[in-house]
């Protein structure tokens, strides 16, 4: 039987809304999986009727197609990603790419065709291609049930301008935009469960992540930076990540706790964290903050206290999680494949320097009381200049901190 070149089919939903901003966005999302795909046999990735089509080379083992296929389905901007065969416009060729396709989709009792014809110049309309191959391939699997509502396996049949394409192996995507189309955040990111979860969700809204981890060194170890490092290269896979700035945040801390008063503390400590991250975000051209933070989760998560911290900064702070239950965030963790990195204890700055009871409900005017005696500017700047940064492979990101001539690559 002829060997077809594998390809996978990219659905998208929500471009394909977006009228006019259409191209745009199908180049970032043909872009990105470009990139992302760079260590699979690719030969190239066209777009084919509202859809991209990843073309792999010839004699691509059917387990690293599928494996690319797994890749794609995370990628945002992905609604969907079917694996299969490209063949002529020819029904017979239809037919063998179709049994090819089927004998890789698992264990089955029931399969039907559905056909789709962009290009209406092939003479065979779709009802028919469903009746003539669907027929052809019960013949083949004669113990596969043909099954028009529910069936196990769909067989996909495209017929475009001068191909069809025939998959029977079809995933779910993450949806969402391709990252690069919302512009930058900065993320603050502990390497507890929530903010990955938060960083990725904003990802998948299109947003560049560029994280930021306050450590608790020189008072703790680096510990927490492994952890974040390892959760970094989890978002890399899909390109949700474009740095980490890793601050050492542990003698400020000190400070703080040597002479702020002890129940306003971590107020104080959240405080500084966020003009550190908005800082960050100034020099990266970032539009907004981002925190895994979810109401009522811990004693600083209350409205109060969300209100003291708010006000340190001038950029809107987006907290996707707000609403959301650690049972239901632990799920996505888990799904992100984020969830036993974070699982793992390391001490950072919001283990150190922890006072016994933490104030709940902060009155800003003694906040701000409190924090006029400390140094915060010089601290702000300092600690920014201090970070460490980590760059990840993120196809849509240019630095700005590159000579101009460098931005165009
Ligand atoms: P997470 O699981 O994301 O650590 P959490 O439930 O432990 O969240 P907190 O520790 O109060 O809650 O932190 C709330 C948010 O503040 C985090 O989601 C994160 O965005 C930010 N944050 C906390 N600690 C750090 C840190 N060490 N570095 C950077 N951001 C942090
Ligand atoms: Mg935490």
């Amino acid at each position: 039987m002829t060997e077809y070149q594998r390809i996978c089919l990219v659905h998208y939903h929500e471009i394909g809304l977006k009228g006019h901003n259409r191209k745009t966005f199908e180049q970032r999302l043909l872009k990105n999986l470009e990139a992302l795909l760079s260590s699979f046999p690719v030969v190239t990735i066209h777009r084919i009727s509202g859809r991209l089509c990843v073309f792999l080379k010839e004699g691509t083992p059917s387990e690293v197609a599928l494996e690319a296929g797994s890749v794609i389905a995370m990628v945002p901007g992905v609604a969907r990603v079917s694996c299969g065969f490209k063949c002529g416009r020819d029904i017979d060729q239809m037919t063998e790419a179709g049994i090819a396709a089927m004998s890789e989709a698992g264990p089955m009792a029931s399969f039907k065709v559905q056909a789709r014809r962009s290009h209406t110049d092939f003479p065979v309309g779709s009802q028919d291609m469903n009746r003539i191959i669907g027929g052809n391939l019960s013949d083949a699997f004669p113990d596969v049930a043909v099954k028009m509502k529910d069936p196990d396996v769909t067989v996909g049949v495209e017929v475009v301008q001068n191909a069809a394409y025939v998959y029977a192996r079809s995933e779910a995507g993450i949806g969402g935009l391709p990252v690069g189309s919302s512009g930058r955040v900065v993320s603050l990111l502990s390497s507890g469960i929530d903010s990955p979860v938060a960083s990725w969700k904003m990802a998948r809204r299109g947003a560049i992540v560029i994280g930021v981890h306050f450590s608790g060194r020189p008072q703790t170890s680096d510990a927490s930076e492994w952890l974040v490092d390892d959760i970094a290269r989890v978002l890399e896979k899909t390109g949700c990540i474009a740095r980490t700035y890793i601050v050492p945040f542990g003698d400020c801390q000190r400070e703080i706790a040597l002479s702020g008063p002890p129940e306003l503390r971590v107020i104080l400590y959240r405080r500084l964290m966020f003009k550190v991250a908005e800082e960050i975000a100034r020099r990266e051209k970032a539009g907004a903050l981002v925190t895994g933070e979810s109401l009522g989760q811990v004693a600083s998560q209350t409205l109060d206290n969300i209100r003291c911290t708010d006000a340190a900064v001038d950029r809107p702070i987006f907290r996707p999680l707000i609403g959301t239950d650690k049972l239901e965030i632990i799920r996505e963790a888990e799904r992100l494949g984020t969830f036993e990195i974070s699982s793992q204890d390391a001490p950072d700055c919001c283990t150190l320097f922890m006072p016994r009871n933490p104030e709940t409900h902060a009155k800003l005017p003694r906040v701000m009381e409190a924090e006029a005696q400390l140094p915060i500017d010089q601290w702000v700047s300092q600690l920014a200049d201090a970070a460490e940064v980590h760059d990840y492979a993120c196809p849509s990101y240019r630095p700005r901190d590159r000579k101009p001539h460098a931005e165009q690559g």
